[in-house]
């Protein structure tokens, strides 16, 4: 635990989410977690595929609006974005500069012969995080396996800084802006307990001579104006670039809220992401994207990144209105260990399982509110023993199972895609008692991966 607060591994408490007078370490694993060493090159090799198929998704208006469309007659938060989503193209886009970035998720699936397989869980187009805390972590898993006399292991550590990564793209989207006066915004949650995994991308700005500010919606919505040429104005200070660290959860959103979102959309500020990209990462896009076809149609003259994207779906499937949803929907209520129910919805704790999943499903299977969620076959890895480090939290032997995250990071500038890159990667790793959640949901903790 030392080891962690002095590399910086740091959270803020419950009781104090927006003071840093008394802080704690963000929960960690003892020991790092094997992960097949050809799975980990796959997810890195896959990912820059990944954000050009974000961003070709986010260009594709007759694709979104076909895709979405039966999702929003049930789901009124997807219908609400979807709405800014058009107002704004409507209106004209007042930027050409496009900045992403996203992190897509992986298990390891583990097959009947033992063998293991890459298998996304989504892919995060807003708000993605622990670029920063997960570069801190491997220098405490180096420290515990030399304690521990295993120092050949330790210097097997890769070395990662997804934070810096992401802070170069936000840095050049802030250059192709073009105006040295004009900040970095970083649109941040009222409970900020997570501050310091943010702050690692944003000193990575200030040792460029980025100024960055940290506001709120509610700053926005008292605090933002647009000029006649919509510039983004904070109290007169110009905005070049707008973070969102916030703005994917239904309940942050009042109407000042909104009205704050669609400033900020109309405006001509770099947004990461805009509207159609936070789009382009719901579990709706997802699921029709592994429809037999669509990547053809979104990537065409990709057939390598297609085959490579391809090769990472798990099986999904569409609860929409019509006979393939109903068979579906009925394999899934006799077989519900073999599937997860999910919702539109974003961080952790939404998605059903088992008997619940089964209770779900029975309840709305022949009414509309069905087409709000997607199924998906139910990744089953191979559990390794570790240990849980959490503030307050007895420590103990727990069977647990990993996730993989690969950051994305890209810059289109009209046409021209000027930046692609997979600038790092986040190993959580979770107790197997817990079906879903990731770190800020209080169920997984950092980790480190130790290639096998
Ligand atoms: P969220 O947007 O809430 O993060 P995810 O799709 O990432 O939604 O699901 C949350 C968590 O649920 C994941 O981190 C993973 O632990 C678990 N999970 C999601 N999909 C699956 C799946 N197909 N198989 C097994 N576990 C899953
Ligand atoms: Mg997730």
């Amino acid at each position: 635990v030392d080891a962690a607060l002095l590399a910086g591994v740091l959270m803020r408490t419950g009781e104090q989410p927006n003071a840093s007078d008394v802080v704690n370490y963000a929960p960690f694993t003892l020991l790092p977690s094997a992960v097949p060493r050809a799975l980990f090159e796959q997810a890195y090799a896959v990912q820059q595929d990944f954000n050009l198929l974000v961003d070709a998704v986010s260009q594709n208006k007759e694709f979104l609006e076909q895709t979405l469309a039966s999702t929003i007659k049930v789901d009124d938060f997807t219908a609400r974005l979807f709405r800014i989503y058009m107002q704004v193209l409507e209106e004209g886009l007042a930027q050409t500069v496009v900045l992403g970035i996203n992190r897509s998720d992986y298990m390891f699936d583990c097959g009947l012969d033992g063998t293991a397989a890459l298998r996304q869980i989504e892919i995060n187009t807003i708000a993605a995080s622990f670029g920063g805390l997960t570069s801190r972590t491997a220098d405490v898993h180096r420290l515990v396996l030399k304690v521990l006399g295993k120092s050949e292991e330790a210097s097997q550590l890769l070395p990662n800084n997804p934070a810096k990564g992401l802070a170069l793209g936000i840095a050049k989207a802030w250059e192709l802006y073009g105006s040295q006066r004009a900040v970095v915004m970083f649109l941040v949650e009222e409970v900020q307990r997570n501050i310091f995994d943010q702050r690692c991308v944003e000193n990575e700005l200030w040792n460029r001579n980025i100024r960055v500010v940290r506001k709120r919606f509610q700053d926005v919505f008292e605090q933002g104006s647009l000029d006649a040429s919509r510039r983004l104005y904070m109290d007169g200070q110009e905005v070049a670039v707008v973070y969102y660290r916030e703005g994917y959860m239904p309940q942050i959103y009042n109407e000042q809220n909104w009205e704050a979102r669609l400033l900020l959309e109309r405006s001509r500020a770099v947004k990461c992401p805009d509207i159609a990209t936070q789009l382009a990462g719901t579990k709706k896009v997802q699921q029709e994207l592994s429809r037999p076809g669509t990547l053809e149609k979104l990537l065409p003259g990709h057939p390598e990144a297609i085959a490579r994207i391809r090769a990472t779906f798990a099986g999904l499937y569409s609860l929409d209105e019509g006979e393939e949803g109903d068979r579906i929907a009925a394999t899934a209520i006799a077989d519900p260990d073999h599937f997860v129910l999910k919702p539109q919805r974003e961080g952790g704790g939404n998605n059903l399982y088992g008997e619940e999943l089964r209770e779900v499903l029975e309840k709305i299977k022949d009414s509309p509110e069905r087409t709000s969620y997607i199924l998906m076959d139910k990744i089953k890895p191979q559990p390794a023993l570790n240990y849980l480090l959490r503030a307050h939290s007895p420590l103990q032997a727990s069977k647990c199972i990993s996730e993989l995250g690969i950051f994305g990071v890209y810059v289109r500038q009209g046409q021209e895609l000027v930046l692609n890159q997979a600038p790092g990667h986040l190993l959580r790793t979770k107790a197997i008692e817990h079906a879903d959640g990731g770190v800020a949901a209080g169920v997984a903790v950092l980790d480190t991966p130790y290639l096998v």
